[in-house]
């Protein structure tokens, strides 16, 4: 046998289904502007570290013993921040939460999809939805959208109903490209839907349409709305995701869900940053404005903007999307390539990486457009 320095991954005896693909990974580069994976530019304030460091020294006293395992603490918060963000009450028993909203959609996935089933996302959209889906063994149906990458609805509604998915996908606002769906839409798409439909509203804050959170009352035998601390909330590092759904849904994943899985120091800080939510939240209308000032910019540039109800923007045409990415990293400006011809998707930073972005592209569109 080999040493194991030189065991190949062609060498282990893997999943035939796993055999030849890439794992998920946006480069992660020591470079001045970072605008690749839509994170909120603006640290934690001052007094949100102390509060964070204080619940995380508390719970430090009793990491000898596992965790709250249902999270009712958080749970409890989390469903008191949704309602006042969309006026629908929730409580904690509609609420779960996990490692970021990527182990959310896995819990999903093992739970209602799986060897046998499909799940259908309409794409361009989010590469982890079909990535967890081969984790867990879903068959994966692509769905279009439009040549703009809008999402024509009524045809969506027609293929659910001639692919009757276990589980389908709607991202709203969609990553990468930006447009979000209006309720009416949402409802249309769940009404069609013979399975479950998780509306992935990680960008929700950012957004000018109401949550699909206001359906759950009619529709919550069939719809799951997955949110994340990752992106408004500036809470990327600290790794949680949730999901409103009925609570027959949050029943349904402890099935599947580890046990402990949240660990007290996650709980703990979650829960610290959440008492700042109104603070950090003020960001979101700051970075909504740089947004339509960074596309306006743009457009006056010669690029074409997708319209963008979130923290980032589709840029285009790009005669070759990776020449172009290089040329913005040579410039020490990290965006993302995410795989659609002609196109990159740039997050919105603060004013200053806004400026050497807008910089970078005058000079790129000399060159690349
Ligand atoms: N959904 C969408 C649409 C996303 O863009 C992301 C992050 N890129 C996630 C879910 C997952 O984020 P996290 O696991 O950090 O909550």
């Amino acid at each position: 046998a080999p040493a194991a320095g030189r065991v190949r991954m062609e060498d282990l005896p893997l999943r035939a289904d796993l055999r030849g693909r890439t794992p998920y990974g946006a480069p992660q580069l020591d470079v001045p502007v970072r605008l690749n994976t839509n994170e909120n530019p603006y640290p934690p304030p001052p007094e949100l570290v102390a509060d964070v460091a204080r619940a995380v020294e508390k719970a430090a006293r009793t990491l000898h013993r596992y965790p709250d395992r249902d999270a009712l603490a958080l749970r409890g918060d989390l469903a008191a921040y949704l309602s006042g963000a969309t006026g629908v009450p929730l409580t904690a028993a509609n609420l779960w939460a996990a490692n970021g909203s990527n182990e959310i959609l896995q819990q999903i996935l093992q739970a209602f999809g799986g060897p046998g089933r499909t799940a259908l996302g309409f794409e361009p959209s989010y590469s982890m939805h079909p990535i967890i889906a081969a984790g867990t063994r879903t068959e994966w149906v692509p769905a279009p959208r439009r040549a703009d990458f809008s999402l024509d609805v009524a045809r969506a509604a027609e293929l659910l109903v001639e692919h009757r998915p276990d589980v389908t996908f709607v991202t709203s606002p969609n990553n990468p490209t930006g447009q979000s769906l209006p309720l009416e839409d949402l409802r249309r798409l769940v009404e069609s839907a013979p399975g479950l439909v998780v509306v992935d509203e990680a960008y929700a804050e950012f957004s000018s349409q109401p949550s699909a959170v206001a359906l759950l009352d009619e529709l919550g035998h069939k719809l799951i709305v997955s949110r994340t601390m990752s992106k408004a909330f500036a809470f990327a590092g600290g790794r949680l995701g949730y999901l409103a759904a009925a609570p027959a849904v949050v029943d349904a994943l402890q099935l599947v869900r580890l046990p402990y899985h949240l660990s007290a120091l996650t709980q703990a800080a979650a829960r610290a940053a959440l008492r700042h939510a109104e603070r950090t939240l003020a960001s979101v209308h700051r970075l909504s404005a740089e947004r339509d000032r960074v596309a306006e910019a743009l457009s006056g540039t010669g690029f074409s903007v997708v319209p963008s109800d979130a923290n980032f923007v589709l840029v285009g045409r790009f005669a070759d999307a990776d020449a172009a990415w290089r040329a913005y990293l040579d410039r020490g400006v990290l965006v993302r390539d995410v795989g659609i011809p002609g196109h990159l998707r740039v997050t919105v930073g603060t004013p200053e990486e806004n400026e050497a972005f807008l910089a970078a592209s005058k000079e790129v569109a000399a060159e690349h457009l």
